[in-house]
């Protein structure tokens, strides 16, 4: 198992604390500075759920609803034993800045469940599922705020979302989540696009740096939907990707694995361990690997103050949100590597997210190239406008995406004013 230090970490209160920092450095007005720094709704609910041994289970479910000054909340719902309140709210802004830095019309939101879904048979997922979609349903619609999967949810959770939310309007609302399958108004290309929003950067800050892609050597921590994807995507990009973990484990092989197949080991096992003849790693062995592209593509805090010391990638893209924590960064931003922040580097989700609501608005469906084509556009400009940022004002990427992120909502929030 790994080694997490997620529990001791405050991370809503470094979340402000950045903002803080960040606001120090920029003309932000102080509306703005305050309003980002609390969440705007959390709600919270305990649901009783029948298992099927005929027992009833109490679950814990959260919503938070973070900032909607630049159009309606968004956000992913994640199912995970650990999940608390803070993380949860720490997403939830997060989503925020990600939406604002990309310049798609959302604000930021994030749901949770406190259980383990793997231990769940599917009908009790089922029931669970609903019964948490209509404890949110004065939340969420198609107007005001639309969930989409996130760790340990997939795009079935999400038509039973969209199926409980119709079933009460009487008609059905596609726009009410997206990440839902193809066949009930999904997006082509949005099951993979925050990999591919994740590859996308890896080449434009690989360029930047000076990373030849063909060849170059890759680990990535985390296996599920966003490091699966980039592991595959990279592969074909030609890069060695000579590492990869999961929750159970990570392996490597110098010369490099073998993708396609470890995507069918570990969809048929549940896990990339004991895949052929591999060598085993821990994750922290994962994170410390010599290499030149890390993806931390996990959970929050995996790289920490007591591991960042032993990094040794030369170009981090974060997969996963809040993959370091600030002490964290700042020792890998004075070892000199360069690190795409997540509020960038795994947008490419709620990109396609928004895609696939303007189609199911619009009745509307677009081709996979079409829906690609969009996304590697609104992705290359982001990275375009944080790095050059970056560049003018000598400040780390997630600095410059941080400010280009504020100063858009800052506008947003001048132009619309205070109610009343
Ligand atoms: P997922 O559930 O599909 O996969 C998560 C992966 O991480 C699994 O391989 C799991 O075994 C592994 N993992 C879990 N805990 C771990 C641990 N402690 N150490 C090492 N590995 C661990 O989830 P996902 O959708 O790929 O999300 C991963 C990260 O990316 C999360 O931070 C999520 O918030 C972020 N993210 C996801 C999306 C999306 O569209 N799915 C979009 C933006 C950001």
């Amino acid at each position: 198992m790994v080694n997490l230090k997620m529990k001791t970490i405050d991370e809503f209160q470094d979340y402000q604390e950045r903002i803080d920092s960040i606001c120090g450095r920029t003309e932000v007005s102080q509306a703005c500075m305050a309003m980002l720094k609390e969440c705007r709704r959390e709600l919270c609910v305990n649901f009783p759920v029948k298992m099927d041994d005929g027992s009833v289970r109490v679950f814990t479910g959260y919503r938070v609803q973070h900032n909607d000054t630049r159009g309606p909340f968004k956000g992913g719902i994640r199912f995970h034993p650990d999940v608390n309140l803070n993380e949860v709210k720490t997403l939830a802004a997060l989503m925020t800045l990600k939406a604002a830095v990309v310049n798609i019309p959302y604000g930021g939101a994030k749901g949770a469940v406190v259980c383990d879904p793997k231990t769940l048979s599917i009908h009790e997922l089922e029931r669970m599922t609903r019964r948490y979609a209509s404890e949110m349903s004065n939340l969420i619609g198609p107007e005001r705020d639309i969930p989409a999967p996130d760790v340990g949810t997939n795009p079935q959770i999400m038509a039973w979302i969209m199926d409980t939310f119709s079933m009460n309007k009487g008609y059905s609302v596609l726009g009410v989540v997206t990440g839902k399958p193809i066949d009930v108004g999904g997006s082509l290309g949005r099951f993979e696009a925050t990999g591919r929003g994740c590859m996308i950067c890896t080449l434009l800050a690989a360029k930047h740096y000076g990373i030849a892609i063909p060849g170059a050597t890759v680990a990535v921590q985390g296996f599920g939907n966003v490091g699966g994807n980039l592991a595959r995507m990279l592969a074909q990009k030609g890069c060695k990707v000579i590492a990869v973990s999961d929750v159970m484990g990570g392996i490597c092989n110098p010369e490099g694995l073998d993708i396609d197949a470890l995507l069918q080991h570990s969809q048929q096992t549940g896990s990339v361990i004991n895949f052929k003849d591999n060598n085993s790693i821990t994750n922290d062995e994962l994170l410390a690997m010599e290499c030149d592209i890390l993806a931390p593509a996990a959970l929050e805090n995996t790289i920490h103050e007591d591991n960042a010391d032993t990094v040794k990638a030369r170009l981090i893209i974060e997969g996963a949100n809040g993959p370091i924590t600030p002490e964290a960064d700042e020792i890998l931003n004075d070892k000199g590597i360069l690190i795409v922040p997540d509020i960038l580097a795994n947008s490419g989700g709620v990109v396609v997210s928004y895609f696939e609501w303007v189609q199911g608005l619009q009745s509307f469906f677009w081709t996979e190239s079409q829906v690609n084509q969009q996304l590697e556009l609104v992705m290359s400009n982001a990275f375009t406008e944080v790095i050059k940022l970056s560049i003018e004002h000598k400040i780390t990427m997630r600095e410059a995406a941080y400010i280009l992120a504020m100063k858009r909502l800052d506008s947003a929030l001048r132009l619309r004013g205070i109610y009343p």
